[in-house]
């Protein structure tokens, strides 16, 4: 059970969040989730990165999912 002193909710103004949404990339080849990072709101479009994918073994696009 959690420390009832803690609250149940962060700040909205909480110091690490920033103006920056998490985000997961997935490999457009299998679907695994299998990076996180953070990206602003504003910014245009989704994120799209060639990354090593552990379950292909090999490099892939990983685009942005929720
Ligand atoms: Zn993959």
């Amino acid at each position: 059970m959690l420390s009832p002193e803690l609250p149940l909710r962060l700040p909205e103004n909480h110091p690490t969040m920033g103006d920056r949404i998490d985000v997961s990339l997935a490999c457009e080849v299998c679907g695994s989730r299998n990076y996180r990072t953070t990206r602003k709101p504003t910014q245009q479009g989704q994120l799209k990165m060639k990354k090593h994918c552990p379950k292909c073994k090999a490099h892939t696009m990983h685009t942005e999912t929720k």
